[in-house]
């Protein structure tokens, strides 16, 4: 049996890993299960279907419901206690939204765990560290992002020693709701409508980062992160369907591609199984069905929020994580209805103007960046026209 700690188990990633684990009782043991805190019912209900020793919740709100509904094991509170997951088995998943997955991610490296890493910020605000973490404890992480999980198995078509055989990675995006629209048309969009995405079925700060295409550029600066591939050739093609979750072509002409149906639960079962592969399938394709794969080039007249993700990540030190900072507390802003759809690229840009040149040699340093892009993204909400 493989133990398993989850991070963020209310969420998206969280219940579906639950699902994948689940599918595959004799192979994988749930022995903690970590969230926000906010949504007792389920974190509850999720506790006594496995029994977990460990349950762990960010906020210390409903620490007293908690306490009496919980089945039997430790509970732990606050930021640390989440993060502490990241030690608590054999395989962490990081499925904690936003920065806020920072520290599960360093603390499943730093002792040395596997981390099915669905959290992409950590790597995107946190790289150098994460990095440095990595290589201190030579941690494996797996992604469990779709596209980087797509590279991940494309990867396994290339010799272990020829990794200057990559021309380049070629990460699909859905183009998500607003795909064929001009800017120009894009103006009065409603959160309702960014809400609405076409193929994937996310939590919302990630269907509203695709709708801008936001997603797409951390993705971007993950895949260069998880990697060590440079800016030049990571490339984004638009591709209606996500059937084709992303591709590699190699230095012979050579493209590998992996293809599956939408579905998370094949990314998880990935990250969780791997060298090997669980036995349950998710998202097979019916090739009855299946009858056109489409490819078009992203429009970045609509959608800058992908050049503004390559222009940080290009520069690097603690401007990805201004990026992301910026984007998180537009996003808000946005699901609060304070700013319009189109507006959330614009504050972005202009939070990077101000970004103060800091480096991300250390956690504390990206902490700190992180904490002073939010104050300057707030003060030029206040203010946003
Ligand atoms: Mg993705």
């Amino acid at each position: 049996m493989t133990t398993v700690a989850i991070a963020g188990s209310t969420g998206s990633i969280g219940t579906q890993t639950l699902e994948v684990v689940a599918a595959e009782p004799d192979r994988y043991q749930v022995v903690a299960l970590g969230a926000g805190g906010g949504n007792v019912d389920l974190l509850v209900a999720q506790a006594h279907a496995v029994g977990p020793a460990v349950v762990a919740v960010a906020e210390a709100t409903h620490l007293d419901e908690l306490k009496v509904r919980l089945p039997p094991c430790e509970l732990r509170v606050g930021e640390e206690g989440l993060a502490s997951l990241g030690a608590e088995a054999e395989v962490c998943v990081n499925g904690v939204v936003g920065f806020a997955g920072l520290a599960v991610t360093l603390a499943a490296l730093g002792a040395g765990r596997r981390l099915a890493l669905a959290n992409k910020e950590s790597l995107i605000a946190g790289g150098p560290v994460v990095a440095r973490a990595r290589a201190a404890t030579g941690a494996e992480l797996v992604p469990v992002d779709s596209e980087h999980c797509a590279v991940h198995q494309c990867l396994r078509a290339m010799a272990p020693d020829g990794p200057d055989r990559v021309a380049r990675i070629v990460l699909t995006a859905s183009g998500g709701p607003f795909r064929g629209r001009s800017r120009a048309e894009l103006a009065g969009v409603s959160v309702d409508d960014a809400l609405a995405h076409p193929t994937w079925s996310m939590g919302p700060k990630i269907t509203v980062d695709s709708s801008t295409l936001m997603n797409k550029g951390l993705e971007v600066i993950e895949a260069h992160e998880l990697f060590g591939v440079d800016y030049d050739r990571i490339e984004v093609v638009v591709h209606p369907q996500s059937v084709v979750h992303s591709m590699v072509e190699f230095t012979d002409g050579a493209t590998v591609a992996q293809l599956s149906l939408p579905d998370m639960r094949l990314p998880i079962g990935y990250a969780l199984a791997w060298p090997d592969r669980i036995g349950t399938p998710f998202g097979r394709i019916d090739w009855s069905r299946l009858s056109r794969l489409d490819f078009q080039p992203p429009d970045h007249d609509a959608f800058p929020s992908l050049g503004l993700a390559y222009e940080a990540g290009r520069v690097g030190g603690t401007v990805p994580a201004w990026l992301n900072a910026a984007n998180e507390v537009a996003v808000a802003a946005f699901l609060d209805r304070a700013i319009s759809w189109i507006s959330i690229p614009d504050v972005v840009a202009a939070a990077l103007d101000r970004h103060d040149g800091s480096p991300a040699d250390s956690a504390d340093e990206v902490i700190a960046a992180d904490r002073r892009a939010r104050e300057e993204t707030r003060r030029l909400i206040e203010r946003w026209p």
